[in-house]
Formats: structure tokens, C-alpha cells, sequence
């Protein structure tokens, strides 16, 4: 419980920050906040380039990415016409700490040094900063039963070519506008999102989905991709405790033995065409063998659950099912029973039924939300930056980047919430922002001081 001066202090703070709505310079702040250790972080990388040709540092270069993303400008040619400011050359070289910066980066530089760069190391710079994160405690609350770091897998389609665009397009047979069978190639990718919060979900790992050569007998898929994925952050986050949640594709004993020998619980969307035993011998235990609530979640709903639905149907890995059903009005005025299903390896019982049912339904939304806000509202991740697969795939680790800095922004500035705007707004303020406000003295002691810096 918070007391009562506690409450009046942080309102007092908010009211203040209102007042105050600094745009770009909190952008900074929070970058400084959250990620001391960013300027070190960026040091680290190996710069790719011919070290006599360099004009600007990797840090001029990261950040003008960056900001292209958070201040929602889609393409690079209106990103250079955008940032051609005086007041945005100061910024920059306050972010990148570059004094000696007198002109913003031409875009073809900044895609120079992307089709040079390693993907591995943007992706090993968010890894410092998810961790950072994780270790600083601000968002422990989010974590599923008081332990584990919920991680949420999603695949999507990200470019789609008519011509092979490089050797690892993936490829599939596509009816053409006359209705004739074409070969399309294409691009995709599978995200494993981290929860902070409610309506707080970041980027923690990328795999891209791609052939490794032109003729691959076999095509890449997402479960492949999801193996290497998953090692991958076992390998960057050894011992965290996780559970990972995904749709049902994923409902399958290998997956399940992975994170069996990880250590890690799972959440699968239950499907009885994914594993048809386990659904009929569920549907053919009586209410009675299995745990139940009624009147539970925002619907009212009832919850069932039932441990270890493998013994009984010869399974290996533990499967825990439960479900989620409440009466609802269809579309067309006709009442109808809607009910969700899961496998897990967490013991279910009747105090941990609802935050589970929550986790569940969770995924769903933040699949939903996630790539279709990517894709139409803010960052147009489809907005194919340069061709080159290289600077392609920094672009998309870039805009994943810009996103952590993005959504701690949002959740710490009240304004946003205040005047109700959405973050396609929040960006195009910081646009504004960006190009309009000359960061003063003042301004660069008020990042550089120690504050409190509160989450909503
Ligand atoms: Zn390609």
C-alpha cells in the first residue's frame, strides 16, 4: 500500500512533468534513465567500415535509425528531407555525444554502414538492453505466478518480391491477378516478444525465417526457426526463469522437450488437430475428474483445468489442459458459447487458474496488436529501407530497438495518457519536436540530472 504522501508526491511529479512536456529531450532522458551504459554498448560494436573513409561515428549513424523510427518517418528519402535541421544536428550530436557533428548523415551513408554491419550485433546491443531492463526491477510485477519472465513467440510475412530478391528467399506458388499459378519470394520472420506489463511487451530475440542456399530441398519454416530461436535465448539469458507462449503450431512434443531440457514452462494455444488424443480424452473426462470455477475472468466465464492429460493418453512431456468458456451473442443475434483452450506444464490449481486463463488470452491480443501495429500504424516494418539483405535485416532490428526506447517513453510521459493520444501522435510530436526544438543548456542539466523516473 502506498501511503498518502507517497500518492500526493508522485501526482505532484506528474502534474510537474505535464507542464514540462519536453518531447525529444525526455526521449534522451529515458535513453540515459534506462541505458547508462548505451555509449559503452555502442563502443563495443565492430565498426565495419574502412576506418580512413568515417565522417561520423557508429553512434550518429545508430541513433539517426533510431529516431527515423521513433518519429515514425517511413521512408529514407523523407527521412533525409525531414532531419535537414539545424536543431537536429545539435540533438544527434547530443544523443551520439559526437561534438564535431556540423551535418546529418545522407542516407546512403547510414545504408552503407547497415549493409556492412553484422545483425549480430544490433541484436547483441538490444540483449544488453532487455537485460538491463530485466535486472533493474521496474517490471518485476509482470512476471506469471510471481517467477516467470513471460516470452512470446509470433512469425509473420514481412517482403514480398515478384522476382528472386536474393539466395535466401523463401518461395511459394501465388495465383497472379489473371489468375495464373506465379512463384512469389518473400521474406519472414519470428519474434520472441518479453511482457513488462500490461499492454508493455519489447523485442528480446528475431529470428529470420530464410533458405540458407537457392536450392534447398527442404524450405526454412517457422519451427525450425523457433528451435534456433530458442537456443539462442537459452544461450543469452541462461537461468532467467521463462515461460514461453505460443499459438498452436507449437503444441508439439520436440517444442515441448526443448523446454523441458531448458528448464522453462510453456502455454500453448490447445488445438485438437494439432494433438487430437490428448483433445478426446479431455473431451471424454467428466466435469467431475477435472478442477472448476465458475464465474471468473471479465465475461464471467467458467475456467476447467486438468493435470497430466499424458499419462492417460501415453505421452511423454507433461500436458496440463485448460479452458476458458462463456456465453456470447454472435454477429448475427444468435447466442453462442465461446471457449479457449491450453497445454501447459504448470500445475494448475484453483488459486492460479484466473492468471493463467489471463496469460492465455494475453498472447492472442499481443499477437494481434503486435506486427499489425509494426506493419500499419507506427514503424511500416514492410517499408523495405534498402534492398540489400544485410541493411534489411538491421533496418528490422533497428525499429525492434526503437521500440524498447519507444514504449518506455509512452508508459513513463502522463501527457500521453492525459490528452488521450494515441502513439501514432506521440510520434509526430516527437517529429516536431525533433526538427523544432533547440536543446538547451538547460535542457542537456535536466537529462543529465538524477531523477526518480517513474512507470505508469
Ligand atoms: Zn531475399
Amino acid at each position: 500500500m502506498k501511503t498518502r504522501n507517497e500518492w500526493v508526491r508522485k501526482n505532484v511529479l506528474r502534474e510537474e512533468r505535464r507542464k514540462n512536456d519536453r518531447g525529444i529531450v525526455d526521449v534522451i532522458k529515458i535513453i540515459r534513465h534506462f541505458f547508462k551504459k548505451m555509449p559503452e554498448w555502442i563502443e563495443e560494436i565492430k565498426d565495419p567500415r574502412h576506418q580512413s573513409y568515417i565522417t561520423y561515428t557508429q553512434d550518429d549513424l545508430l541513433y539517426m535509425g533510431l529516431l527515423k523510427n521513433m518519429c515514425s518517418v517511413e521512408s529514407m528519402r523523407q527521412m533525409e528531407h525531414m532531419f535537414n535541421e539545424e536543431t537536429c544536428i545539435r540533438t544527434l550530436s547530443i544523443l551520439s555525444g559526437n561534438e564535431k557533428l556540423t551535418e546529418m548523415p545522407h542516407s546512403d551513408t547510414l545504408n552503407c554502414y547497415l549493409e556492412r554491419l553484422s545483425p549480430e550485433c544490433l541484436s547483441e546491443l538490444r540483449r544488453k538492453m532487455v537485460k538491463s531492463l530485466i535486472a533493474g526491477k521496474a517490471f518485476t510485477k509482470a512476471r506469471l505466478l510471481g517467477t516467470y519472465w513471460r516470452i512470446i513467440l509470433d512469425g509473420t510475412g514481412l517482403f514480398y518480391f515478384k522476382e528472386r530478391h536474393c539466395e535466401n528467399c523463401l518461395r511459394d506458388m501465388r495465383k497472379d491477378e489473371n489468375g495464373k499459378q506465379v512463384v512469389r519470394y518473400y521474406h519472414k520472420v519470428l519474434e520472441a516478444k518479453l511482457v513488462l506489463g500490461d499492454g508493455f511487451v519489447i523485442s528480446l530475440g528475431t529470428e529470420f525465417i530464410e533458405n540458407e542456399k537457392e536450392d534447398v530441398a527442404k524450405q526454412d519454416c517457422e519451427l525450425n526457426a523457433a528451435k534456433r530461436l530458442l537456443a539462442r535465448i537459452k544461450e543469452e539469458y541462461g537461468r532467467l526463469p521463462v515461460c514461453i507462449q505460443a499459438d498452436a503450431l507449437y503444441e508439439a512434443e520436440p517444442v515441448m522437450n526443448i523446454c523441458r531440457e531448458y528448464g522453462w514452462k510453456y502455454i500453448f494455444t490447445h488445438k485438437d488437430t494439432r494433438q487430437c488424443y490428448v483433445g478426446e480424452e479431455y473431451a471424454a473426462l467428466g466435469d467431475e475428474e477435472k478442477g472448476i470455477r465458475r464465474n471468473i475472468g471479465k465475461e464471467k466465464g467458467t475456467g476447467k483445468y486438468y493435470n497430466g492429460i499424458e499419462k492417460i493418453t501415453g505421452k511423454t512431456e507433461v500436458m496440463n489442459l485448460y479452458e476458458y468458456s462463456y456465453d456470447d451473442i454472435g454477429k448475427d443475434g444468435t447466442p453462442k458459447r465461446v471457449t479457449f483452450y491450453w497445454t501447459t506444464n504448470i500445475e494448475l490449481t484453483r488459486e492460479n487458474l484466473v492468471e493463467m486463463i489471463n496469460a492465455g488470452r494475453g498472447r492472442w491480443q499481443i499477437e494481434n496488436e503486435g506486427f499489425n501495429f509494426q506493419k500499419n500504424i507506427l514503424y511500416r516494418i514492410e517499408h523495405l529501407n534498402s534492398k540489400n539483405p544485410v541493411a534489411m535485416k538491421n533496418h528490422y532490428l533497428l525499429t525492434q530497438i526503437a521500440d524498447i526506447i519507444m514504449q518506455l517513453y509512452l508508459h513513463w510521459n502522463p501527457m500521453v495518457k492525459r490528452l488521450g493520444q494515441g502513439i501514432k501522435n506521440t510520434s509526430s510530436r516527437l517529429l516536431e519536436s525533433f526538427r523544432r526544438h533547440t536543446v538547451t543548456d538547460e535542457d542537456v542539466s535536466y537529462i543529465q540530472r538524477r531523477t526518480s523516473v517513474y512507470l505508469e
